[in-house]
């Protein structure tokens, strides 16, 4: 009777055991294929895919089936890796409908009212941007992404962006049309 007694208990804690860990193996799957995703994505952590930075846009492709070719910085390569490593080809329709015909673009700063205070390279996520505390700041145009991430933060709204012409330094993939301050405004998706 003892005997029978324990043996139930085991039994339990075995189910109970059991629940808790039936989604491990699961889980660590996505966690290894959303690592895989990051490290394909450049790290520019510059939000034009709409994410707000490249594991949340990571985790997001693989919870939210999010589409794969979002990511400005990393292009047709990075489209073409997730692509083979996910199995999922061509371009989303979400892109094909979605993407405006925006030029490439730059942010350049409007030195003489520029006041020096830093948060500019405090938000610039490439390091685009030169200057010290109390002195004008400028912009290495050829770093910058036209993420547009340092013109909220600026007290003095002394960043401006200019479109660019497409050539070898500064071409970039279409950005989503929610991105950038429509985006930041909250009143894109
Ligand atoms: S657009 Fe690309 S580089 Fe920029 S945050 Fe998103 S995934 Fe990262
Ligand atoms: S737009 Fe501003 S924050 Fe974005 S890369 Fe260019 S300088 Fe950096
Ligand atoms: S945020 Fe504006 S004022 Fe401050 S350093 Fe940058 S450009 Fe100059």
């Amino acid at each position: 009777m003892m005997f029978a007694s324990l043996a139930l208990v085991l039994l339990i804690i075995a189910g109970i055991w059991m629940l808790l860990h039936h989604h491990e193996p699961e889980r660590d799957s996505k966690r290894r294929i959303i690592a895989r995703i990051n490290e394909i994505l450049p790290q520019t952590q510059c939000q034009q895919c709409g994410y707000p930075g490249c594991l949340p846009y990571a985790q997001a492709i693989v919870s939210d089936g999010a589409p794969i070719d979002q990511c400005p910085p990393g292009g047709q390569v990075a489209r073409r890796a997730l692509a083979e490593l996910l199995g999922r080809s061509g371009t989303s329709r979400r892109r094909a409908n979605d993407f405006s015909p925006m030029s490439s673009q730059v942010v350049v700063i409007n030195e003489p009212v520029c006041i020096g205070c830093t948060k500019c390279i405090q938000a610039c996520p490439v390091d685009a941007i030169v200057g010290a505390a109390k002195q004008m700041h400028t912009i290495i145009s050829t770093q910058c992404t036209g993420c547009e991430l340092c013109i909220d933060p600026c007290p003095v709204d002394c960043i401006d962006i200019i479109d660019v012409a497409d050539d070898i330094e500064h071409w970039r993939w279409q950005r989503p049309r929610w991105a950038g301050r429509e985006r930041r405004a909250g009143t894109q998706p």
